[in-house]
Order: structure tokens, then C-alpha cells, then sequence
């Protein structure tokens, strides 16, 4: 019978599966590299798919007080400006899949789940932590750490990233391979824009070779920019990474002048680029009592906006999965088995929405987003999925 569950990172995904590990009634230990808390100071997007899960350990409202709730999905071209297609999101993303999509700050998304989880418990987290493996026996799991500690428990869960040492040790690193894209991360003071400056929604400018997206975060105060490009010029795989300006001038030059402003306002010292890498679904991600969760296990592009909402779902599945099954093995199979298929589906759609993205002409773009039903479709497994619901088998 499991009581007491390890799991290595203390990210966004292992903060939500802490949460419901510990709301479900086990005993939980989160072990962090870091000497601090803490996330980038870059935008996210939650969905209906992964507000189910948020609503249920009761962090819907305190969610909605510091996120953005855009009106529409709008598309533009990346010199006029000109509007070629618009999706409803408030209203009618809450009515067709059940919750509402969100626009957050990631460091304000990450203090909230990490002080939900240490309401559950409040020493939950062990920070300079750093996992270095693991050993399992038929009684349980002990995690090894950097400086030579360890701990021990009845299943180990690794939740610690994209370059995962549980990872490792399951099923080897992950081959990455460049894509040939680049992103600009970038966010703005609203103050420092012209007044009114783009409306309240979610807005993407697209142009040959690369694309814009504008959102609003903290109630409307920032504005985020990524801004995707081709380029022969790899840069770090890292979020933290700064570019020069110059570079990112240069990238969008002729783009609309509302790309231009944006340009030309941003603080020089606070431009950030990484060079995006794609990773193949795996086939298997657990062992008899440890398994993995979140880019851990299925690392994605963002082009679905959906790495961090799959995380959230894993969370919630492995919590059900536990006290559905008489052993740990069977139980971390049942897991597995019901989540590799959607998230694998995940992670091919994402690197195949790079195409719907980065057309060669306007006319590639125009001829595309004329079909909007194709759209409809797509959103429709992605967004309805409920990983408090959905059938276990
Ligand atoms: C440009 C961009 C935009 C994105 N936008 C969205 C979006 O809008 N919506 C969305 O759903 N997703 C989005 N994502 C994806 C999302 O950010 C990730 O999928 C998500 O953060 C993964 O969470 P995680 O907890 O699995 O991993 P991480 O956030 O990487 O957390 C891993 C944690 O483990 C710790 N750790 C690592 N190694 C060790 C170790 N050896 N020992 C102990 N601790 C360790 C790390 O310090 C970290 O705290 C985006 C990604 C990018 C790049």
C-alpha cells in the first residue's frame, strides 16, 4: 500500500501532483534542486483541460484575480496588421469544454501552486535538493542526492524537467533535435506603451519564416511577447538566456509597426531568446515504483501551449491511478497507460502546428485559416479532456 510518495522538482508539475497526491491522502516529499522557489518572469496559458484539475484543489479563484481571461484568438499579418481570422475564447471556451482559459505570469502561477501545496503541507518542499538517481526493492524507493543524502519512499515521482535525472535512469536522454526555430521572450510595463495600445485579446502576427504572439498578463498591467523565428543561429536551450537587441531588431524588421513599438520599447537588457528542440514521444516511462510527469516524461514545442496543462493532468491521473490498483507497479502502469497515448498526440501536433504557423506566403496562411472547422475539431479532444473524470483503464 503506498503512503509516502517522492517526487523529484519542484516545478509547476510537481507542485500540482503534490497538491493532489497530498488532497487524495498521501504522504508526500518534493525535492528541489534550488535554493529558492521560483519561475521566469515569462506568460502562460491554462485551458479548460488543466483548470479542472486547478479548480479542484480549490485555486480557481485566486487564479482569476491575478490572470487574464482574453476575449478571441485573433490573427494577423505580420506587415498590415489586417485581420484574417478571430476564435471566441472567453465565454466560449468555458461553455464548450467546462472551465475557463487563463493568461498568467508564470512566477505568479508557481507561488500560487507551491503555497496550495504547502497549506496541504507545510513542509512539503525540501529546497538544495539535487537528484542524482535512484534504487528500488520490493519495499520502496530510495532517491540519492547530490551531497550524499538520501530519502526513502514507496514510489518515486520524477517531475524535474526537460533534462531529468530520473529521466535518465528510466529510459536514457532524450534525443533532442534543433527545429530550426527560435523564441524572443520579452514582457512590458503597459505603462510605458501608447494608451490602448492592442486590445484585450490573445494576438498572433504571422509572416513568412516566423510569428508574433501578444498577450496581456497580472490583470492587464504586462504585456508578453514571443516572437518566433527561423534561424540558422542556435542559441542556448534555456528560458534565462539573453540575446542582444539587435538581433531581435533586426529579426523583425518591416513588421507592423504595433511589433515595431514593441521593439523599441522593451528594455535592452531584458531580451530573451532560446532555440526550441524537438523530442520524441517515448514509449515507456516507468519502472516498478518510479515514474515520470511533465516535460519529464513528454517535453513539447510550444505551439499548442500545452506542456505545462499536460503536466497538471499527469498530476491528477497518477493520484486516481494510485488508489485504483493493489500494487504500486500496477498502479504506476495504469498511469502510464492512460496518459502516453494523449500526451504523445500532444507532442506531435505541436511540432506539426509549426507549419500552420511559419507558411511561406500570406496566401499559404490565408488558404489555411479559411478552413475554420479543421480548428473546431482539434480544440475539441484537446480542450474537453477532463483528468478528474475521464475513464482509467
Ligand atoms: C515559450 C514557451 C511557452 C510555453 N507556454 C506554455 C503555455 O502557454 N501553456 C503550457 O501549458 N505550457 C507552456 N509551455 C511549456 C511549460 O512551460 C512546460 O511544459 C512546463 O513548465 C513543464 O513543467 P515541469 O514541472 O514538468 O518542468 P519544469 O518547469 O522544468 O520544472 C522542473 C523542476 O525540477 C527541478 N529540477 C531539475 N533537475 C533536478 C534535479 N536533478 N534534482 C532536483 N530538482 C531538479 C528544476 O529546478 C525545476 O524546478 C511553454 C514553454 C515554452 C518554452
Amino acid at each position: 500500500m503506498v503512503q509516502k510518495v517522492l517526487i523529484a522538482g519542484a516545478g509547476i508539475g510537481g507542485l500540482t501532483a503534490a497538491s493532489c497526491l497530498l488532497k487524495a491522502g498521501y504522504d508526500v516529499e518534493l525535492y528541489e534542486q534550488a535554493p529558492a522557489l521560483g519561475e521566469v518572469g515569462a506568460g502562460i496559458q491554462m485551458s479548460a483541460n488543466a483548470m479542472h484539475v486547478l479548480n479542484h484543489l480549490d485555486l480557481g479563484e485566486r487564479i482569476a484575480k491575478v490572470a487574464v481571461r482574453p476575449g478571441a484568438y485573433v490573427f494577423r499579418t505580420f506587415d498590415t496588421g489586417e485581420e484574417i481570422s478571430r476564435f471566441s475564447l472567453a465565454e466560449e471556451h468555458e461553455k464548450l469544454h467546462g472551465a475557463p482559459y487563463y493568461q498568467l505570469h508564470r512566477a505568479d502561477f508557481h507561488e500560487l501552486l507551491a503555497a496550495r501545496a504547502r497549506e496541504l503541507k507545510p513542509d512539503v518542499v525540501r529546497l538544495n535538493h539535487t537528484v542524482t538517481g535512484f534504487d528500488e526493492d520490493g519495499d520502496g524507493v530510495t532517491l540519492h542526492f547530490a551531497d550524499g543524502r538520501s530519502a526513502r519512499g514507496d514510489v518515486l515521482v520524477g517531475a524535474d524537467g526537460v533534462k531529468s535525472a530520473v529521466r535518465r535512469q528510466i529510459a536514457g536522454d532524450a534525443p533532442a533535435t534543433y527545429t530550426g526555430d527560435c523564441a524572443w521572450r520579452i514582457t512590458l510595463p503597459v505603462e510605458d506603451l501608447p494608451k490602448d495600445f492592442l486590445p484585450p485579446v490573445m494576438s498572433v502576427f504571422m509572416g513568412p519564416g516566423a510569428h508574433v504572439v501578444c498577450y496581456y498578463l497580472r490583470a492587464g498591467k504586462l504585456l508578453n511577447f514571443v516572437g518566433l523565428v527561423e534561424t540558422d543561429e542556435v542559441s542556448e536551450e534555456s528560458w534565462t538566456a539573453k540575446f542582444p537587441w539587435e538581433k531581435l531588431k533586426a529579426d523583425f524588421e518591416g513588421w507592423h509597426e504595433t511589433i515595431q513599438t514593441i521593439v523599441d520599447t522593451v528594455d535592452h537588457d531584458k531580451c530573451f531568446r532560446w532555440s526550441l528542440h524537438y523530442r520524441p514521444p517515448i514509449e515507456s516511462w516507468s519502472t516498478a515504483r518510479a515514474t515520470l510527469l511533465g516535460d519529464s516524461a513528454h517535453a513539447t514545442l510550444p505551439y499548442l501551449a500545452q506542456g505545462a496543462c499536460m503536466a497538471i493532468e499527469d498530476g491528477a491521473v497518477l493520484a486516481r491511478a494510485l488508489g485504483m490498483t493493489d500494487t504500486v507497479e500496477d498502479a504506476l502502469q495504469l498511469y502510464e497507460r492512460n496518459r502516453i497515448g494523449r500526451t504523445a498526440r500532444i507532442v506531435r501536433q505541436s511540432d506539426a502546428n509549426r507549419v500552420l504557423f511559419h507558411m511561406e506566403s500570406m496566401e499559404a496562411i490565408r488558404a489555411r485559416f479559411a478552413n475554420v472547422d479543421e480548428g473546431a475539431d482539434r480544440n475539441t479532444w484537446l480542450y474537453s479532456y477532463n483528468p478528474l473524470t475521464v475513464e482509467l483503464s
